[in-house]
């Protein structure tokens, strides 16, 4: 738990959420803004920053957050595929300082990449 983290506080239900799933490792829940008809967050309940933080002692857990995307997303919804996308740090635009895979589908294709160098 870090002070003034905006995921901790939802973890610890100071803050409300929709959730989506939830284990002793994890906790999954609807982004307050969603992007897409499906549009969830995969959190590490242990606070890690960012995907730059990580070593390989977070193997498991960073394998398990990605093949819940997969499971998660058709129970959302997300039938015939889905976006998994982790913001990191300054570069990344990273807002919110707690690891997180943003997961976004529907049933219709996504936008295209933020844009692809021809
Ligand atoms: P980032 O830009 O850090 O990759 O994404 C942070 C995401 O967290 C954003 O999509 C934002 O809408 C979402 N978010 C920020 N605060 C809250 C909150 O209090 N509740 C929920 N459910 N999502 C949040
Ligand atoms: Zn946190």
């Amino acid at each position: 738990m870090s002070e003034n983290c905006v995921f901790c506080k939802i973890i610890s239900r100071e803050l409300p959420s929709t959730k989506v799933y939830e284990d002793e490792d994890v906790l999954a829940f609807r982004d307050i803004n969603p992007q897409a008809d499906v549009h969830f967050l995969i959190i590490p309940k242990s606070h890690i920053e960012s995907l730059a933080h990580v070593d390989t002692s977070h193997a498991a857990l960073l394998g398990k957050i990605m093949t819940l995307a997969s499971v998660l997303a058709e129970k959302e919804g997300s039938i015939n595929g889905f976006r998994t996308i982790v913001n990191t740090g300054e570069v990344g635009r990273q807002d919110v300082f707690h690891l997180h895979v943003h997961v976004l589908g529907g049933d219709k294709a996504l936008p295209a990449m933020i844009y692809k160098r021809s």
